[in-house]
């Protein structure tokens, strides 16, 4: 599974580095930074948290 992050709609909230902790860290600005990060089967579940805590809809997960 591959994290894509829309840097165009990320916001910089921070949520999924808060909650989805593991897969998810941000930039100095506080941008999520792990555009195309291959995530490993056991941390699929939590990027999967992370998209749904993310209030403006920029992450994407493919397989
Ligand atoms: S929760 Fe969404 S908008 Fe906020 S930093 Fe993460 S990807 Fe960006």
């Amino acid at each position: 599974m591959i994290v894509k992050v829309d840097a165009a709609r990320c916001q910089g909230h921070g949520r999924c580095a808060v909650e989805a902790a593991r897969v998810y860290t941000l930039d100095a600005e506080g941008h999520c930074a792990v555009n195309g990060r291959t995530i490993p089967p056991e941390l699929e579940e939590e990027a999967r948290i992370g998209v749904e805590v993310c209030p403006e809809r920029a992450i994407a997960l493919e397989p």
